[in-house]
C-alpha cells in the first residue's frame, strides 16, 4: 500500500536528504523511483526507504536495478502513469498521529486545540468520500476552499499535508456546534468546554465522530450510565469505553504488551480487555462480565474531549438497537432527541457509515469480533486471483465483500438486517463496494437460506449468475482465505444457526472441504429446541430437552432441584410440546449447547441477548481450574460422525448438585468440548489422512474454547488455523461466500 500514504513525497524528501536527483511516480504495478548520484548516497537512500516508510504504508517487495544516467540535476514527483482507477485504494480512516495531537496541543500552533487537524498520516478517509478516485473534490471537505496557508501545506512536497485531502485549519475548515436536545444551539463559550462540563454533571452527549454518533457519558458516574442505560434500552449488551490515554487505560484494566501495542496502533480498535479490580467505572458498563470494551481517543475532537474532561467516557454508538448508526446532524437530533441531553455536532458531514472495531489479544495476536473502522475498506490479500464476485454475507453482523484480482475488498460492518434502515444500509454498501474495488461483478454469491434478507437481495438482482453458499462452508473457507491455505482441509464451524443442506439449523459442523465444495463429516448428534426462536432467548428450553434425552423422567426432578425452569412457566404445556415434537425444530448448534451448559450451570435461564449466558460462563471459567475433561460420546450414524453432548450436560447438572465449584465446572465444559473437537477432527484424519483442522463460527470467539481447541488439535499432531485478520463470526460470511464462489468459475 504505497498509495494515498504520502509515500511519492516520501521518496521526495528522502532523495533531497541524500542529494540524489531523479524522480518518482506511482504506476498501477505500485512506485518506480529512479535516483542518480554515487553508488553509496544511493545505497543510503535504498535502506533508508526500507527503514522508515511512512506509517501507513505497506511495502510487499522491492526490485531495483541499473539503468543508465541521464545526468539529471533535480528530483521531481512526476503524474501518474496509466493508474486505473482500480489500483488507488481507498484507505481506512486513520487515528490522529502523534504530530498532529502534539500541534493540537501547542498554543503557538496555529491549529491549536482545532478539531479537525489532521495530515497525510492520519485523519478521516472513507467516512468523507462521495465517490473514487479519492480526491478532495469528491469529499465532504470540497465545500471548505482552502485558505492560502493551508494550500500552501497541500501543495509543498516537503509539507507532512501534501496532498492530505482532508487539510483544514480554523480559518478554512469545519467547525464545531453545540445544540440542545430540540436542536437549537446552546449559547455561550466554546462548544467542547461546554461538552466536557456538561459530561462532568452526568449529561449524556451525543458526539459526532468519525464514522457515525456516540453517546458519551462520565463512565465513573454510576447514576448517569445507568440512565443512559435505561434511555437507551441496551438491556445488558455491554458499552465499550474511551479513555484519556494509555497510562489512564492501566488505571482500568490489565493489559499485557501486545494489548497495549493494539490500543496505540494507528487503527484504534476497540479491545476487549480483563477489568482491573478497584477500578472506578460504574458495574452498568458491562453486567455481568470480568472484561471491558476499550479503546484510546483517535480524533482531534476525542483528544480535546478527554484530555482536561473525564477521564473515561462511555462512547456506545448511537443507535437504536439493532439499527445502523446515526450519521447526520439533523437525523441524530431526530432519532436521539429522547436519550442524548446536547449534540456536539460540526459541518464536517459523514458519507460513510462505519462502526468502531471490535478485536481481542489472543495467543499474542489481534482477533477480530467486528472489522470495521481502522481496517474497511482495505482489501485483504488473497493467495491467488480470483475472477470477480459480489458477495452479501449473512443476516446478523452482515458485511458484504467484493472480490477482484487477488484482493478481497471486506465491507464495513453493517449490522442486523431485521431493520429497514439496516437494508438501505446494504445496499449502499453495496454500491459502495464495487465503486471501491472497481468492479461490477457479474457473479453474486449468497447464502442458502431463504429467509436472509442479503438472500432475498441476490435474488432480486438481474443479469448476474447467482452462486449460493452453504453458511458454515462459507466460515471454513473465510478462515482458509483469510489464512491464505488452498485445497482439502478438515473445517470446525462451530456457532448459533445456519441453514443446511437438508434444510435444518446446523451449527456444530464437521466439514471435509476445500474452497468449492464439502461434504459433512461430522456434526453435534441433532437435538430439539422446544419452542423454536423462543429457545434461543430462554435457554433452560434447550437445557430440558438435552436433560430429558439423556436422564428421561429423571430430567423434571434434576431441572427444579437446579432452579432451571423461571418462575410462571406452564411446565406441563411444555413438556406437552417436546412429547408431541410440535415446535420443536432439530439443530446441531454448538451454541445452543453453551447456552444449556450455562442455564444448568445457574447463570442464567433467559438471555438478553445471544450468548449472554455463555459470555458469562466463560468469564467465570477464567478463574476455574480443570480437574478432568467430563464425558462426551462419539458414534457413526447417517455416515457421519454423531457427537452426543447430552451426556456432558447431565454431568455437569450431577456435579453441580454434588457440590462441585461453578468456576471448575464452567473450565471443565469448554476443555470437554475441546477435546471432544479434537477427537471428532481426529477420527476424520485417520478417514482421510488430512491433517490441516480450520476453525471457524461464532462459538470461536470465546477465547478460552479458542485456545483449548488450538491446544487439543496440535497436540494430535494436527495443523491448526484459526482466524488472524477476520471474524470468526458472520462477520466473515461474506468473504468465505466470496473465495467459495470465485474458486467455483476458476
Ligand atoms: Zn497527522
Ligand atoms: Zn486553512
Ligand atoms: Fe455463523
Amino acid at each position: 500500500m504505497v498509495q494515498g500514504v504520502g509515500f511519492r513525497p516520501f521518496i521526495y524528501r528522502t532523495a533531497k536528504l541524500h542529494n540524489l536527483a531523479g524522480l518518482v511516480q506511482n504506476r498501477s504495478d505500485g512506485v518506480r523511483v529512479e535516483v542518480e548520484g554515487p553508488a553509496h548516497r544511493i545505497e543510503a537512500f535504498l535502506s533508508n526507504v526500507l527503514e522508515n516508510p511512512p506509517p501507513l504504508a505497506r511495502i510487499s517487495s522491492v526490485t531495483s536495478g541499473e539503468i543508465a544516467c541521464r545526468g539529471e540535476v533535480d528530483f521531481s514527483i512526476i503524474e501518474s502513469d496509466a493508474l486505473t482507477q482500480a489500483d488507488v485504494h481507498i484507505s481506512p480512516d486513520i487515528a490522529t498521529c502523534g504530530e498532529c495531537v502534539k500541534e493540537l496541543f501547542d498554543p503557538g500552533d496555529r491549529r491549536y486545540r482545532y478539531p479537525f487537524i489532521n495530515c497525510t498520516n492520519c485523519g478521516p478517509r472513507l467516512t468523507i468520500i462521495s465517490d473514487v478516485p479519492y480526491d478532495r473534490s469528491r469529499t465532504s471537505m470540497s465545500r471548505f476552499p482552502l485558505c492560502s496557508l493551508c494550500r500552501k501545506e497541500y501543495e509543498n512536497p516537503l509539507d507532512r499535508r501534501f496532498h492530505a485531502e482532508p487539510n483544514a485549519c480554523p480559518e478554512c475548515g469545519p467547525r464545531l456546534q453545540l445544540l440542545q436536545s430540540d436542536g437549537s444551539e446552546l449559547p455561550g463559550g466554546d462548544p467542547v468546554t461546554e461538552a466536557v462540563r456538561l459530561l462532568r454533571e452526568g449529561m449524556v452527549v451525543a458526539v459526532k465522530g468519525i464514522g457515525g454518533f456516540h453517546l458519551a457519558v462520565n463512565a465513573a458516574n454510576g447514576d448517569a450510565v445507568e440512565r443512559l442505560r435505561i434511555k437507551k434500552n441496551r438491556e445488558e449488551k455491554p458499552f465499550a469505553l474511551m479513555v484519556r490515554d494509555i497510562e489512564s487505560a492501566g488505571r482500568i484494566a490489565l493489559l499485557d504488551d501486545e494489548e497495549k501495542k493494539l490500543l496505540q496502533s494507528p487503527e484504534r480498535p476497540i479491545l476487549l480487555v480483563r477489568k482491573k479490580p478497584g477500578a472506578v467505572i460504574s458495574p452498568a458498563v458491562s453486567p455481568g462480565l470480568t472484561t471491558f470494551g476499550i479503546m484510546l481517543p483517535y480524533t482531534p475532537l476525542h483528544h480535546l474531549l478527554l484530555n482536561k474532561g473525564c477521564e473515561v467516557l462511555v462512547m456506545t454508538s448511537a443507535n437504536e438497537i439493532d439499527e445502523p448508526i446515526c450519521i447526520g446532524n439533523n437525523e441524530a437530533v431526530k432519532r436521539l432527541s429522547s436519550i442524548a441531553d446536547y449534540f456536539l455536532v460540526h459541518n464536517r458531514d459523514i458519507l460513510v457509515r462505519c462502526d468502531d472495531s471490535v478485536a481481542v489479544s489472543v495467543m499474542n495476536a489481534p482477533y477480530f469480533f467486528r472489522r470495521s473502522r481502522g481496517y474497511a475498506p482495505a482489501p485483504l490479500l488473497l493467495h491467488r486471483s480470483y475472477p470477480a464476485v459480489l458477495a452479501l454475507g449473512a443476516h446478523l453482523k452482515a458485511t458484504v465483500c467484493v472480490l477482484r484480482d487477488s484482493h478481497a475488498f471486506l465491507s464495513p460492518h453493517i449490522g442486523d438486517l431485521s431493520t429497514p434502515q439496516a437494508r438501505d444500509f446494504l445496499h449502499e454498501t453495496v454500491t459502495l463496494m464495487r465503486r471501491i474495488a472497481a468492479s461490477e461483478p457479474g457473479v453474486v454469491a449468497c447464502d442458502l437460506h431463504p429467509d436472509y434478507y442479503s438472500t432475498r437481495a441476490a435474488f432480486d438482482m438481474e443479469g448476474v449468475e447467482l452462486l449460493r453458499v452453504q453458511h458454515h462452508h462459507a466460515h471454513v473457507v473465510s478462515c482458509m482465505a483469510d489464512n491464505g491455505i488452498t485445497g482439502r482441509v478438515i473445517g470446525l464451524a462451530m456457532d448459533g444457526t445456519g441453514y443446511g443442506e437438508d434444510g435444518t439449523v446446523w451449527g456444530g459442523e464437521f466439514l471435509i472441504a476445500d474452497e468449492c465444495a464439502f461434504t459433512r463429516a461430522g456434526h453435534i448428534h441433532t437435538f430439539i429446541l422446544p419452542g423454536g426462536e423462543a429457545a434461543i432467548r430462554e435457554p433452560w428450553r434447550v437445557a430440558m430437552a438435552l436433560l430429558r434425552e439423556h436422564c428421561g423422567d429423571e430430567a423434571q426432578a434434576l431441572a427444579s432441584k437446579l432452579a432451571l425452569i423461571p418462575d410462571g412457566v406452564d411446565i406441563e404445556f411444555f413438556n406437552e410440546i417436546m412429547r408431541k415434537k410440535v415446535l420443536c425444530p432439530a439443530t446441531s448448534s454448538m451454541g445452543r449447547i453453551f447456552d444449556a451448559a450455562a442455564a444448568v450451570l445457574g447463570f442464567r435461564s433467559v438471555v438478553n441477548f445471544e450468548a449472554q449466558a455463555a459470555m458469562e460462563m466463560e468469564a467465570a471459567a477464567e478463574s476455574g481450574e480443570c480437574g478432568h475433561a467430563l464425558s462426551h460420546e462419539v458414534m457413526k450414524g447417517n455416515g457421519a460422525y454423531q457427537l452426543h453432548l447430552a451426556p456432558l450436560i447431565a454431568a455437569l447438572a450431577h456435579d453441580r448438585l454434588e457440590g462441585v465449584r461453578i468456576p471448575d465446572l464452567a473450565r471443565a465444559f469448554h476443555r470437554t468440548i475441546a477435546e471432544a473437537l479434537a477427537d471428532v477432527a481426529g477420527r476424520i484424519r485417520i478417514d482421510t489422512g488430512l491433517d490441516r483442522a480450520v476453525l471457524s463460527g461464532g462459538c470461536f470467539q470465546n477465547r478460552i474454547l479458542l485456545r483449548d481447541t488450538v491446544e487439543c488439535l496440535r497436540k494430535n499432531k494436527f495443523k491448526v488455523f484459526y482466524h488472524r485478520r477476520v471474524p470468526a463470526n458472520d462477520g466473515g460470511i461474506a468473504l468465505g461466500q466470496a473465495v467459495s464462489a470465485g474458486a467455483r468459475k476458476l
